[in-house]
């Protein structure tokens, strides 16, 4: 997890001294701006537009995308609420798309869940995983369909040499305090549709109109809503990301320890990645649930089984599982070009793997020799790693 401290204190303090803490503030270029560039330099795209969470960003992409009533959008069975909620946001209805031991979208299950009303994909590079991109985009390219990656938890993980979030159409990226850049709240939209870009600016600031923005791509202004992000954002922004990559550094050479001291456990088997040689995130899988249940008891701390982080399970996603909006006209389900049913075990696959799987903390912030021996006693199915301090 990303760490806060001294530098972004100084950061922010600086904005606070300026008295220009909002985006637009009259002041040409603030910190906000630079971080856009700088952001857009470092992920090799062309537009990046901060927004106040990753949430917004992904709404906001979906409004860009022109994505609406009678649109269904293929998300995972495993991700934040939030991924699943972006699309009834816009008015369009979640499908919900199996795992598979990759923790990411199945590929052959997207194929399945396709109807003639699919508009667009988004799949989720969870837990610092990666999405099978290549057989993703082939996919949506094949049938026209638009890619917005859900980027949140992944933030500046590559995949094939390119990072998560800069592959499909569209990619959001949150910044909250659990995320790899963490600012408290935050987000960001990347693209490199000028067209895209500018819509989801008229979408994400209700005032775009009067901004003076002069490269509009003869787009007629819509109204939109208030997702804009402040400068105190965008001066901590700054800092977070020259510590993105020295932090995902250690996360790799952690993970190539780690996975080499685990290889020769019986109890488990070190889950697939879609991009091995720059996997930032390791999970463990075991032949049963209880199996997985039991070694998530006996190191409880830096180890958790996927399924008891319930709230990134589908079948805990009440609001959206049973379909109630804030106003009962404003019901994307009523619009949807069909009947949307679902059940509780519509994913069953997502269910099985998640009760049979365990995350492994890569201990990032932590020496090297500690994690070694954290690894160690992972592997020898032993308990002593819950005597060191060893947090998530
Ligand atoms: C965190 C997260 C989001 C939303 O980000 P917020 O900044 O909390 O709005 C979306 N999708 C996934 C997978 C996330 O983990």
């Amino acid at each position: 997890m990303a760490k806060v401290g001294l530098r972004e204190w100084f950061a922010v303090g600086r904005v606070i001294a300026s008295g220009h803490l909002a985006r637009y503030s009259g002041v040409g270029e603030g910190p906000l701006t630079q971080f856009e560039a700088a952001y857009s330099e470092k992920f090799g795209v062309k537009h990046t537009l901060a927004m106040t969470n990753g949430t917004a960003a992904l709404v906001s992409a979906l409004a860009a995308a022109g994505v609406g009533p009678g649109d269904e959008v293929l998300v995972p069975a495993y991700t934040w609420i939030a991924t699943a909620a972006a699309p009834l946001a816009v008015g369009a209805v979640p499908v919900l798309v199996d795992i598979d031991q990759t923790l990411t979208m199945d590929p052959a299950d997207i194929l399945r869940k396709i109807t003639p009303r699919t508009r667009a994909i988004i799949p989720v590079h969870m837990a610092n995983m990666v999405c099978d991109m290549d057989r993703i985009m082939e996919i949506a390219r094949g049938r026209g369909l638009l890619v917005i990656e859900d980027a949140c938890q992944a933030v500046g993980v590559t995949y094939k040499g390119r990072r998560v979030g800069t592959i499909g159409d569209i990619g959001a990226f949150s910044f909250n305090q659990f995320k790899n850049m963490n600012v408290g709240e935050g987000g960001a939209l990347v693209t490199n549709d000028d067209r895209y870009y500018v819509r989801a600016r008229m979408y994400h600031d209700v005032g775009s109109i009067f901004r003076g923005h002069l490269d509009n791509e003869n787009e007629p202004h819509f109204f939109g809503v208030n997702f804009k992000a402040s400068q105190i954002q965008g001066a901590m922004l700054n800092v977070q990301l020259a510590k993105l990559d020295p932090m995902l550094a250690r996360m790799r050479s952690r993970y190539r320890l780690m996975t080499r001291m685990l290889a020769s456990s019986q109890a488990f088997r070190i889950g697939p990645h879609n991009d091995v040689g720059n996997a930032v995130g390791l999970h463990v899988i075991f032949d049963t649930a209880e199996e997985a249940a039991g070694f998530a008891a006996r190191h409880k701390r830096g180890v958790y089984r996927l399924y008891d982080s319930s709230r990134h399970v589908y079948t805990n996603w009440l609001p959206v599982l049973e379909q109630r909006a804030a106003h009962p006209r404003m019901n994307p389900f009523a619009w949807a070009s069909r009947k949307i049913e679902y059940t509780p075990d519509m994913c069953a696959r997502s269910l099985d793997i998640l009760q049979r799987t365990c995350r492994v903390s890569l201990g990032e912030n932590y020496p090297l020799p500690l994690v070694a021996y954290v690894a160690r006693q992972l592997a020898s199915g032993g308990d002593a790693a819950r005597q060191v301090s060893y947090a998530v």
